[in-house]
């Protein structure tokens, strides 16, 4: 980077305020189509506003112009499983029969760390290639993996909250520990990890379905010896898994106090689907401040059901995007924009109406602040380290005909959701680093800053 730092010439879109906090304002979102964004060496975001103004006062910046394609904030994926790439797609089981026929199996090759590495490589790959700047991941069983993945993470300089994944019953014995080895495991993991570059440690039994009360009493031990450490798990994604954990813990009031009774729902908890939540467990979700990831595809692909998010959103429970690959089929966000459109269209009157600019709140913004991340990444504010993809669609593809005869900003986003994926996201910026451009992928520190191709200059009509 020059002294005057990097001048960003785009048109861009983000949602630094909430559409769900007030649902009838639209659009809901911030447009800008010839913004100009200052990034400074380190990476900071130091001036916004129109190119022409950034430019005049800053005129030693160099301009990468980006106008050819759409800006956006990095993608934040609140629930998505390491070892679980190499199952993706495959379709036709419920939750339980697709545990343990396809991921439990794959998930035991992890005790190599050969594996556990390459599947780290692969997994890394496939965040960058969806835009995916942002992440809560799912470890894995053994604590060797969740090495390789932070390492993984790291080479990329990739915001990863992860941890070890542990459980004493109900699944193959080569998964199984005990209570003290998921104690003993997770603060030597965090110790290692907790705080280093970006990344920090989550907490993370399975589900309760396959964690003893001895089990979920050692990971509270783990949140109270690692210092802001986070804690994820799953909950009431499936009716037969629901009624399976209210039976094993009869002297709890439901699934959502299994954890909370323990201590371990708070303002840096995130539970996945929550697909089935009564009206006393969204109460103590919101009263904590806790967050729920929706997972919309994987919710689809195992039919475990349409998720509630007015219930959600009327108690003031938060709500993000996540994958969950390898349940989820692929890692883009976008798919998962629409397929969380979708899943409220089929409510009917029950669903939420998402308009475009609650989808990109969904998939940036609302994940940052589950991650308690909300005042470094999520939006394009001054202030903001700059996380950002550029998405230019191949020409002649329906995405990029569509964006260039939208009728107004609103209706191209909307587009973005409806047809954007991996091979439409050009280039991926995390703290102003480029590591993704144009098919590419680039450790940081690797040499001189990417330019964009001689195709990323090109202008293009703008929307509306
Ligand atoms: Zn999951």
């Amino acid at each position: 980077m020059t002294a005057g730092g990097v001048l960003y010439r785009a048109r861009a879109y983000d949602t630094p305020d909430d559409p769900f906090a007030d649902d009838t304002a639209r659009p809901g979102f911030r447009y800008e189509d010839d913004l100009g964004l200052l990034v400074s060496r380190e990476g900071v975001i130091t001036t916004r506003g129109p190119f022409a103004s950034v430019a005049a006062a800053h005129p030693q910046a160099t301009v990468i112009d980006l106008r050819a394609g759409i800006l956006l904030p990095g993608l934040v994926d609140t629930h998505v499983h390491f070892p679980q790439v190499r199952v993706i797609g495959a379709l036709g089981m419920p939750l339980l029969e697709w545990l343990e026929r396809c991921a439990l199996p794959e998930e035991q090759h992890l005790a190599s760390p050969d594996y556990a590495a390459t599947i780290a490589s692969e997994l890394v790959g496939g965040l960058i290639a969806a835009g995916t700047t942002t992440s809560l991941v799912f470890g894995s069983h053994f604590a060797p993996a969740v090495d390789a993945l932070f390492t993984e993470a790291a080479r990329f300089g990739l915001r990863v909250t992860s941890g070890l994944v542990v459980s004493d019953q109900m699944l193959p014995e080569p998964l199984l520990t005990t209570p003290d080895r998921a104690h003993s495991e997770a603060v030597d993991l965090a110790s290692r990890w907790h705080g280093r570059g970006r990344a920090r440690y989550a907490v993370t039994p399975r589900f309760s379905l396959s964690a003893s009360d001895a089990v979920l009493a050692a990971c509270a031990s783990v949140m109270t010896d690692v210092e802001g450490a986070f804690f994820t798990s799953h909950v009431n994604e499936n009716l037969t898994e629901v009624a399976t954990v209210h039976g094993q813990f009869p002297d709890r009031s439901d699934y959502v106090d299994t954890y909370d009774h323990h201590g371990l729902i708070g303002p840096r908890s995130v539970l996945a689907h929550n697909v089935h939540p009564l009206d006393s467990e969204l109460a103590v979700l919101a009263a904590r401040g806790a967050a729920v990831a929706h997972c919309p595809s994987s919710n689809a692909a195992l039919g475990s059901g349409l998720f509630r998010l007015r219930r959600h959103v009327e108690a003031g429970v938060p709500v993000a995007l996540g994958c969950d690959v390898g349940a989820g089929t692929g890692f883009s966000l976008f798919k998962e924009g629409l397929q969380a459109y979708f899943a409220q269209r089929l409510l009917g009157d029950q669903g939420f109406p998402l308009a475009p600019g609650h989808l990109l709140h969904l998939s940036t913004s609302a994940g940052a602040s589950a991650l308690g991340l909300a005042d470094v990444v999520g939006d394009l504010s001054v202030g903001k380290e700059f996380d950002a993809i550029c998405l230019r669609p191949p020409a002649g593809t329906a995405l990029d005909i569509g964006l260039r005869h939208a009728g107004s900003p609103e209706e191209a986003l909307g587009k973005v959701f409806a047809l954007a994926g991996d091979a439409d996201v050009a280039d991926v910026w995390v703290a102003g680093e480029q590591i993704a451009s144009g098919g590419f992928l680039r450790p940081v520190g690797a040499g001189p800053a990417v330019r964009p191709s001689r195709d990323a200059r090109r202008t293009r009509s703008t929307p509306g």
